[in-house]
């Protein structure tokens, strides 16, 4: 028995969200007197491979075949599901990010497997069941959702649980899984460069309609810039095509737990809040006393965005 987690990497790193994974997955491993394995599918190093050590795995499967160069998620899931066998895995924990959630609904099918997806904290294995706690509803509630299948799937939300760093070496064992040649070839990937990945990021700048205008986006980027934050918006601002869709946030847009969020001209419609709310910290800039955000904020000013932004970031610069 083990428990294996999915560590997805990017130009060979690992990415902050496989972290949690990798710690939240040790944790579990603990809690099930078990080991911990993780299992990495494209290029990266030894060294960094050995390096997953630290959060708690002693061992990490390395498949570094040009098979997974890009994301597939059928050559993912077969590669995962044999490792899963191959380690006699009893849960299988994935990042609910965009590879877990393309992967980890297929793994659970090939190993006919109860799934949890975006769990946001260790099972509760009392009476020796397997409760698993996570948001519905839009964050409005809490679903506590028992897995009785033999081997279980969970993907972790991101920012629910610490990354917790020791000083381990993982051993490191070549994986060669049979798997069939994709069927979607790549052939050009298109980075969005110079900014902090959004999904990853501690601090989110975001703006709404009340910037008027994708001209006024200054605002948001220089201080943004200042605090080393990545920039989101609302998804009117995205319909718009005041910013690229891929920094809507909200229901229908992406879901981000950063450590800071700040609003600036957003109202706070549910299903806005539905993407930011399990933010640690919310800051909220409207000039509108009764916007709706305020209630969520944790720290408010009433003001307009054009005054307060530039006088906000000037201060920051001064730290
Ligand atoms: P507005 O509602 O127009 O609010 C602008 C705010 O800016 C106001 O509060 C105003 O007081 C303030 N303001 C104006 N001028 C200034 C100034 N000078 N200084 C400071 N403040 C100022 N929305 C999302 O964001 N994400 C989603 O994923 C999403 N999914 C949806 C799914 C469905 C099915 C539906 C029906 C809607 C969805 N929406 C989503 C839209 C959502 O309901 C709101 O319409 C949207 O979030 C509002 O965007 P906003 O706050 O930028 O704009």
């Amino acid at each position: 028995m083990s428990v294996i987690i999915f560590a997805d990497q990017s130009e060979g790193h690992i990415k902050k969200a496989a972290l949690e994974a990798l710690s939240y997955g040790a944790a579990l491993a603990r809690s099930l007197q078990t080991t911990a394995t993780a299992v990495v599918l494209g290029p990266i190093s030894n060294d960094v491979a050995a390096g997953l050590g630290k959060f708690g795995v002693s061992k990490v499967l390395l498949a570094s075949s040009d098979a997974f160069t890009h994301l597939d998620g059928q050559v993912f899931a077969e590669a995962i599901a044999q490792a899963a066998t191959a380690e006699n895995a009893q849960v299988v924990v994935f990042p609910h990010n965009p590879d877990g959630k393309s992967v980890a609904p297929r793994v659970a099918v090939r190993l006919k497997a109860g799934l949890v997806t975006g769990a946001i904290d260790l099972p509760d294995l009392s009476g020796g069941g397997f409760v698993v706690r996570k948001n519905v509803f839009s964050g409005k509630a809490f679903a506590y959702v028992t897995i009785k299948s033999p081997i279980k799937v969970i993907s972790l939300n991101p920012n629910s649980f610490h990354v917790q760093e020791g000083d381990g070496k993982a051993e490191v064992v070549a994986f060669q899984p049979t798997v069939a040649a994709p069927r979607v070839k790549v052939t050009a990937v298109n980075k969005v460069s110079g900014e902090v990945p959004l999904s990853e990021a501690e601090i989110v700048v975001s703006g709404g309609r009340g910037l008027k205008g994708p001209e006024n986006w200054g605002l948001v980027e220089d201080l943004a810039k200042v605090l080393g934050a990545a920039t989101a918006c609302s998804r009117p601002v995205a319909d718009a095509h005041w910013r690229p869709h891929h920094e809507h946030v909200g229901q229908t847009g992406l879901t981000i737990r950063p450590n800071l969020y700040i609003a600036i001209g957003i109202s706070g419609a549910i299903q806005h809040l539905a993407g930011v709310n399990g933010s640690k910290v919310i800051v909220v800039i409207n000039k509108d006393p009764e916007a709706p955000f305020f209630k969520a904020a944790d720290y408010g000013i009433v003001g307009d965005a054009f005054e307060v932004v530039p006088k906000f970031t000037e201060a920051v610069k001064k730290l």
